[in-house]
C-alpha cells in the first residue's frame, strides 16, 4: 500500500517566476536550466523505462546553496527530485510529478586522509575518483559496482549501494563514519569527524543511507577506506545447472578467506554479452551456469582458489587470470549484462534478494512465473550470488505492464526474500513495498518522513509517495 505525505506543490506551469530568480541568485544563472532540450537530458532514467517532466535543472555547488536551495523551495512550495549520476535502476531519479531537478554533480570536493584511512567526500564525487584517487594514496574504496564512472557517492548513500564486494567489505552503510546533509526542513548537520567510535545519539548516516533522498539531500560523507590487497586471482568457472553453481558459491563463502567477489550468470546471459561486445565465449562450448570468482589477499590467493576449486563438486570447466588485463576481460562477461540487456530491450529491474536456503529455488521457479503471466517476456539473471542478490532482468514487456513485476516481487516475498536487495524502491517499487515491511513499520517511515521533510519538499515521488 502506497502512502502519501502530506504536501500542496504548485503545478508546474504555477510556479511563481520569483522563485526561479531566487534561484538563479542563490546558484548563479548559468546553474539553472531552464532549455527544454537541455532539461530533457534529465528526466529519463538509465534504463529508458521512466520518463518525467520538469520545468527546470538546478545545479547547487555546495551545502549552502542546497540549504538556500530547499528554504526556497518550502517558502514556494516547490519539490525538487535529487540526482547524481542517474543510474538508478529503480526509476529514484524521475520527476514523474513535475518536479525541479536539483543535480547534485557540482559537489566534487574530495579530500583524502590517508593516516586513518579516511576520506571527505563530496555528494557528487563520481565513484571511479574516489577508488583512483584512494588507490593513489594506497588505500581502496569498499564499494564497487559497474556503474562507477557514472554513480556519484551521494547516490551510492542514498540507495546504500551494495555491489560486488559486499561479501568483503559491506555495503556503504558500513563504510559511513558521517555525513554532511540538508534535511527537508532546511537544517543542516556536518558531522565528518572520522571517529571510529562516537557513540552520542543517532546515527544520522545510517539513517540517511537508504532514505533514497527522501529525508536529507547527502552534500558530502566521511568513508573509511580499506586496505588494498595486492595479490588478486579471478576465475571463471562453468557449471551444468544453476544449483551447482549456487551450491559452488556458497561453499566458497565459507572455505576462501581471500574470496572478495562471487557473481553468478547463465548462458542466454553470456551469449547476449558475448553478442553485444564481440567477445568470444572464453570456454570451448556453452555452458548453462557460470560463477565469477575473485579472491584478493597480500600474498598470492592461487595455491588457496585451487584448493577450494578443487573440492567443488560439478566444476565443469574454469577459465583463469592472473593478470589485469585477463582479470578485466573476465570481469566484462558479468560487468556488461546490464548495457547488453539495456541494448536488447527496455528491462524491467527486479532486483531481488533470497535467503540461501531458498535461492536456488527461487532460481528455478522465476522463469516459469514469469511464462505464466507473460509469454513474450525474456528472463535474464544474473547477481551477486554469495549475498542472495539476483538481477531478474525482463525484457519484451510494455514499460507500464508490471504484471510480471507483481508475480516476480511475490515469489520472491514468499521465499523470504526481499524486492529490493540494493536498487531502493525508487518509484519503481512503491506498491510492493507492503511484500517486506509491515503497515507499523511504513508508518514509522512516514513520521520520519513528516518530521524531517514536513513539507515534502525532498523526492515525493520515491519510496513512499504515490
Ligand atoms: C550498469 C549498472 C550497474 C549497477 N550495478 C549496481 C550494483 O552492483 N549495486 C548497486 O547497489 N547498484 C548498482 N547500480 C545502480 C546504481 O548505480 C546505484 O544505485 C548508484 O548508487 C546510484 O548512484 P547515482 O549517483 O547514479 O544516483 P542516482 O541514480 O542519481 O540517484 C539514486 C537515488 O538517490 C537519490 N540521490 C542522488 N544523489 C543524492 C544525494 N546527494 N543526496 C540524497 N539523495 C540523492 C536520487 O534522488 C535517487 O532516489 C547499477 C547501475 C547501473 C546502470
Amino acid at each position: 500500500m502506497n502512502r502519501t505525505v502530506a504536501r500542496d506543490h504548485r503545478e508546474v506551469g504555477s510556479i511563481d517566476p520569483a522563485f526561479f530568480a531566487d534561484v538563479a541568485e542563490v546558484v548563479g544563472a548559468g546553474q539553472l536550466l531552464r532549455d527544454a532540450d537541455v532539461v530533457a537530458g534529465y528526466t529519463s532514467d538509465w534504463t529508458g523505462r521512466f520518463a518525467g517532466t520538469s520545468p527546470a535543472v538546478v545545479r547547487p555547488g555546495s551545502t549552502e546553496e542546497v540549504e538556500a536551495l530547499v528554504t526556497l523551495c518550502r517558502r514556494h512550495g516547490v519539490a525538487l527530485a535529487l540526482q547524481g549520476g542517474n543510474t538508478s535502476l529503480s526509476g529514484g531519479t524521475v520527476a514523474l510529478n513535475g518536479e525541479v531537478v536539483c543535480s547534485l554533480r557540482r559537489l566534487t570536493s574530495l579530500e583524502l586522509d590517508p593516516a586513518s584511512g579516511q576520506a571527505t567526500v563530496g555528494g557528487g564525487v563520481v565513484l571511479s575518483d574516489l577508488q583512483e584517487a584512494a588507490e593513489t594514496a594506497g588505500w581502496a574504496y569498499g564499494v564497487d559496482f559497474a556503474s562507477r564512472g557514472s554513480a556519484t557517492l551521494g547516490g551510492s548513500i542514498a540507495t546504500n549501494a551494495g555491489g560486488i564486494r559486499v561479501l568483503r567489505y559491506g555495503d556503504t552503510r558500513a563504510q559511513l563514519l558521517g555525513v554532511a546533509a540538508v534535511f527537508g526542513t532546511g537544517q543542516v548537520v556536518s558531522h565528518l569527524g572520522g571517529l571510529i567510535k562516537d557513540n552520542t545519539g543517532y546515527h544520522l548516516p545510517g539513517l540517511l543511507c537508504g532514505s533514497e533522498g527522501t529525508l536529507g539531500v547527502v552534500t558530502a560523507a566521511r568513508v573509511r577506506l580499506v586496505r588494498r590487497a595486492p595479490e588478486q586471482v579471478v576465475a571463471l568457472l562453468a557449471f551444468a545447472d544453476a544449483a551447482s553453481a549456487i551450491e559452488a558459491a556458497l561453499a566458497l563463502r565459507r572455505q576462501l578467506t581471500a574470496l572478495s567477489a562471487v557473481e553468478l550468470f547463465f548462458e542466454p546471459g553470456m551469449a547476449l554479452v558475448c553478442e553485444h561486445t564481440g567477445l568470444a565465449n572464453p570456454f570451448d562450448r556453452p555452458h548453462p551456469a557460470y560463477l565469477l570468482v575473485e579472491a584478493s589477499d597480500d600474498r598470492d590467493p592461487m595455491p588457496d582458489l585451487s584448493r577450494a576449486v578443487d573440492s567443488l563438486r560439478a566444476v565443469s570447466a574454469v577459465a583463469v587470470a592472473t593478470d589485469r588485463a585477463r582479470a578485466a576481460e573476465l570481469w566484462r562477461y558479468r560487468e556488461a549484462h546490464p548495457e547488453a540487456i539495456n541494448h536488447h530491450g527496455t528491462p524491467h529491474k527486479l532486483d531481488v534478494s533470497l535467503p540461501a536456503a531458498t535461492l536456488g529455488d527461487f532460481v528455478d521457479r522465476v522463469h516459469a512465473v514469469v511464462a505464466s503471466v507473460s509469454s513474450d517476456a525474456e528472463v535474464w539473471l544474473f547477481g551477486h550470488a554469495a549475498d542472495g542478490n539476483v538481477h531478474v532482468n525482463v525484457t519484451g514487456l510494455a514499460s507500464d505492464n508490471d504484471s510480471v513485476d507483481d508475480a516476480v516481487f511475490r515469489l520472491a516475498a514468499e521465499l523470504g526474500g526481499s524486492v529490493s536487495a540494493e536498487h531502493g524502491i525508487g518509484t519503481a517499487k512503491r506498491r510492493w513495498l507492503h511484500l517486506n515491511r509491515t503497515e507499523s513499520e511504513i508508518a514509522v517511515f512516514g513520521r520520519l518522513k513528516a518530521a524531517l521533510d514536513p513539507d515534502g519538499v525532498l523526492n515525493p515521488s520515491v519510496l513512499l509517495g504515490g
